[in-house]
């Protein structure tokens, strides 16, 4: 069935691994609206929508009401209701039609050494559906520090248990993870340390690290190149994947020629490890949907063809196979 959905969607520009079907007040098309977009051009889309919900607090904004985090200080918080949400976007497809969606799980709090317990409830309830989690965050510039109550760190344990349970049963993992602070000083430490500790540390699990890192206003390390090709070179990270998603990444990449060479070069060296994907969020319009996938023309022209074809396509049906394959045998195993 896989093959048969592989093979129709052949002739598709390419396939997002990351798409937010709703937004920070948990609002978005139906997701057969998102089918229509995805058109001929889609072939398949990791689905996920929020974890986080932006409180609209009268105290703060009065009538104006946020709909984006930087709307207000007001903070955020978790909303679990986001997984059965998708799930019942998903379920309400076709059996062909589902054949085009992953949706991901990524309604739990990170800091909860309950999260598993989530995420294991979320599986049990609705079987069949997911095939990853995420795109969770740990480190996020201006988000992690409006979350309510204790803040993600790379240091909590409850976020050992998320990532080894994801080794256990295959759930393919995204993770959103700032390679640096926002204004970063002399004296700040960024994120390239703890990071790797932790994907190290978790190789069991199949690991897409987010926006190869950076943010809106995290800039790229002056190194930022070679620090990738540290990570992809080094043995005990090679179950670590990156994704080429955010219209903030596409603007360094394929922003200055210099960049998009050294982007392309070490996408070419490893074209196994790279995804694309779109990040864009309850977006109504096919051109804004393909908006970024433009973009990165500077990036795409550059590449062999066959690292394009990996980058576009190949790499995401391959891991999210995998995952799938493993997640239906978990569920078999342990859903009674
Ligand atoms: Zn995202």
């Amino acid at each position: 069935m896989l093959n048969k959905v592989n093979n129709l969607y052949d002739n598709h520009e390419f396939n997002d691994s990351h798409y937010h079907l709703t937004n920070y007040i948990q609002e978005g098309p139906h997701i057969r609206h998102h089918l229509k977009l995805m058109g001929d051009k889609v072939g398949r889309c990791a689905v996920f929508g929020m974890p986080l919900h932006q409180t609209w607090s009268y105290m703060i904004s009065g009538n104006d009401a946020p709909k984006y985090y930087l709307d207000s200080d007001a903070p955020l918080y978790y909303y679990s209701y986001t997984d059965a949400y998708i799930a019942m976007q998903f379920l309400s497809l076709t059996d062909e039609e589902k054949l085009r969606f992953d949706p991901l799980i990524n309604g739990f709090n990170c800091v909860d050494m309950y999260a598993v317990e989530h995420i294991k409830r979320v599986l049990r309830n609705f079987p069949g559906v997911f095939t990853g989690i995420g795109e969770f965050t740990i480190h996020k510039e201006f988000v992690s520090s409006k979350i309510e109550g204790e803040i993600a760190s790379l240091y909590n344990p409850a976020l050992d248990c998320i990532l080894k349970f994801a080794g256990e049963t295959g759930l393919l993992v995204l993770l959103h993870n700032d390679i640096n602070k926002p204004f970063p000083r002399a004296y700040t430490k960024n994120y390239v340390e703890e990071i790797n500790e932790v994907f190290k540390k978790h190789s069991s699990a199949v690991i897409i690290w987010a926006h190869i890192g950076l943010g809106r206003v995290v800039r790229p390390l002056a190194h930022q190149i070679e620090i990738l090709k540290t990570m992809l070179e080094e043995p005990n990270l090679s179950h670590v994947y990156f994704d080429l998603s955010w219209v903030e990444v596409a603007k360094y990449i394929a922003g200055n020629d210099k960049t998009a060479r050294g982007m392309a070069n070490l996408i070419n060296a490893f074209p196994d490890r790279f995804l694309f994907g779109t990040d864009e969020m309850a977006v109504t319009e096919q051109k804004k949907y393909l908006k970024i996938y433009y973009m990165y023309e500077p990036l795409w022209k550059r590449l062999t063809p066959e690292a394009c074809e990996k980058v576009k396509k190949a790499n995401y049906t391959r891991l999210f196979d995998n995952a799938k394959m493993k997640v239906r045998k978990w569920e078999k195993e342990n859903i009674k």
